[in-house]
């Protein structure tokens, strides 16, 4: 299963944006698939959670540059011919980050992935502001807690 999840999300993050440059920018295919890989750098907004890597999350609805607000903005942005490559990019982003949740997310940590994960994270945050206990929750902790099913 993880296998095939790792290779459905390069080809969605690298093999397909080749594609769609090539099917619908032709005339600047380079400089289109150069802007869609360009749309990945929106996952620096991962650095803001805590932790900012969580097996267990979903992006979509989490981070705020992957939020349905976000997502809309996006959308819109097709409505303008000058950022309609970067609206794709973007949208596109959104899909693949999508099937990575359901692919992973609800298999291996389960449909309730989400409410568990959020609780985690605000545990785990409190422990780094306010460490009460010795043993603190780490990240990895939580990986083989959802991994082992
Ligand atoms: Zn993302």
């Amino acid at each position: 299963m993880e296998i095939i999840q790792n290779v459905i999300h390069y080809f969605l993050h690298f093999v397909f944006p080749l594609g769609i440059a090539f099917i619908f920018f032709r005339k600047r295919w380079k400089q289109a698939y150069l802007i869609l890989l360009l749309t990945m750098l929106i996952d620096a907004d991962h650095l803001l959670a805590i932790p900012f890597y969580h097996p267990c999350r979903c992006s979509i609805g989490f981070h705020p540059l992957h939020s349905y607000i976000a997502i809309i903005i996006y959308a819109l942005l097709l409505l303008f011919p000058k950022f309609r490559v970067v609206s794709v990019g973007l949208l596109m982003h959104m899909v693949t980050d999508y099937i990575d949740c359901i692919l992973l997310l609800i298999p291996v940590c389960g449909i309730k992935f989400r409410e568990e994960a959020l609780k985690d994270v605000m545990q785990l945050s409190k422990k780094v502001t306010k460490p009460t206990h010795s043993t603190c929750t780490t990240s990895k902790q939580i990986s083989t807690k959802y991994m082992s099913f």
